[in-house]
């Protein structure tokens, strides 16, 4: 039947950028001609969600926030779209049978139901950095046994898996992490202290959500993204590099034995990768922009500054440590994060707070089983909400 050769899609946080990109990338390429969506999931945004679901045809649609249940309920009735809400709805759509689960969801919140998709068996385009970061080598043995493949959409690592050779993979010497550096590039520390998530998040050349948008600012999001690359392609932190390229039209790059680096270019727009990661091993047809290299005439590059972005030394103290490191980072910048966009603490709080949660946490431990992770992840935000607190406390004083 003809059902049986469309691409089932199910998408993790359907309502957020990642989430917008994706269904747009699947309406240029066929929509509901190509395309069934088991399951999307929002969290506050109920009438977008609702639109999608009814745009997509989608079998069951999820709010994150079990509050919401009897208005995504009302507004979903008669439509034939099953209603679901909280964490385990959230769960439960990720077991929705699907081939490729676009996990979109921020944060650590996406691990349960992307493992749940995972154990199915799901290709996964994974968005959600904060998967690999926290649970680093358990997501991927998890992919390994479910048996789906592992399709990076995070620009950069789109980039380098674009350009990594399967058959040479023995070669690779190291890989280049590009970086726009954020609207603070050129900012001292004493201008980045005062500034506010209003402004933290207006990115120079990428339309994102509010939390990488200021991950970016920090380069957090860069040191996330390391960590990300190190399990992804399975490499040692060394091979590991950052170069920032404010332009953001080289997505990265991978560096051989023999000297040569291959590059990955295009326009900065997240649907080449959203359309590269559903419709590989193939490539489509996308509607994005070309380059006119005449026009670019130039790419700038420049060495990462550490002591502006301390975040990228965080990343490589959390490698070289292993065990829990990188769910402590990313449970504690998470905690940082909030905190910021509350207004609660200061913008260059966030690395001293992700640091200082790091040194605290650092006893070794490895982790065995997934519960392992969310223990460490709640520890990391329990230490850092205690300094959070404590700077509160003191700047009132
Ligand atoms: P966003 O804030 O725009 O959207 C997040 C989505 O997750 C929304 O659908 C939201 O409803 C949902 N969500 C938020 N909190 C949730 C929770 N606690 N439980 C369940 N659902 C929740 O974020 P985004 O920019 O689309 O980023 C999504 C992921 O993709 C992040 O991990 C981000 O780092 C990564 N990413 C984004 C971009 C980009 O261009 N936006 C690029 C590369 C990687
Ligand atoms: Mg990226």
């Amino acid at each position: 039947a003809a059902s049986a050769e469309k691409r089932r899609i199910s998408v993790l946080g359907s309502t957020g950028s990642i989430g917008r990109n994706t269904l747009d990338v699947m309406s240029h390429l066929g929509g509901r001609e190509a395309f069934e969506v088991p399951a999307i999931t929002g969290m506050g945004n109920i009438g977008l969600l609702v639109e999608q679901a009814k745009q997509t045809g989608a079998g069951f649609a999820v709010t994150a926030d079990p509050d919401l249940y009897a208005e995504l309920k009302s507004a979903l009735a008669g439509t034939g779209i099953e209603a679901g809400a909280g964490p385990s709805a959230l769960v439960e759509a990720g077991l929705r049978d699907t081939d490729i689960l676009l996990a979109g969801i921020v944060g650590i919140a996406g691990l349960a139901p992307t493992l749940a998709a995972i154990g199915g068996g799901a290709d996964i385009a994974l968005a959600n950095k904060e998967c690999l970061v926290s649970a680093g080598d358990l997501f991927t043995s998890a992919i390994a046994q479910g048996g789906g493949s592992l399709l990076p959409v995070d620009s950069e690592h789109s980039a380098i898996f674009q350009v990594l050779e399967e058959n040479q993979r023995h070669a690779v010497e190291r890989i280049i992490l590009t970086a726009s550096g954020g609207p603070f590039r050129n900012h001292t520390r004493d201008e980045m202290a005062s500034m506010t998530a209003e402004v933290a998040a207006a990115h120079p050349n990428w339309s994102m959500g509010i939390k990488i948008s200021i991950d970016s600012a920090s380069m957090f999001n860069k040191a996330l993204e390391m960590i990300e690359a190190r399990h992804l392609f399975g490499l040692r932190p060394e091979q590991i590099e950052v170069i920032v390229h404010p332009q953001s039209i080289i997505h990265s790059m991978v560096g051989y034995s023999d000297g040569s680096v291959l590059a990955q270019l295009g326009a900065p727009d997240m649907r080449h990768a959203i359309g590269y990661a559903i419709s590989h091993p193939r490539r489509a047809s996308l509607p994005v922009e070309r380059l006119d290299f005449a026009k670019l005439a130039r790419l700038d590059f420049h060495a990462p500054d550490e002591v502006r972005f301390p975040a990228l030394a965080l990343a490589r103290t959390a490698m070289e440590r292993g065990g829990l490191q990188g769910a402590v980072l990313n449970g504690a910048k998470e905690a940082a994060l909030d905190a910021f966009i509350a207004g609660r603490i200061g913008f260059l709080d966030m690395a001293d707070i992700v640091s200082a949660t790091m040194d605290r946490l650092d006893d070794g431990r490895q982790a065995t089983a997934i519960e392992d992770v969310y223990a460490a992840d709640r520890e990391a935000r329990i230490v850092a909400g205690a300094i959070i607190a404590e700077l509160g406390a003191r700047s009132r004083a």
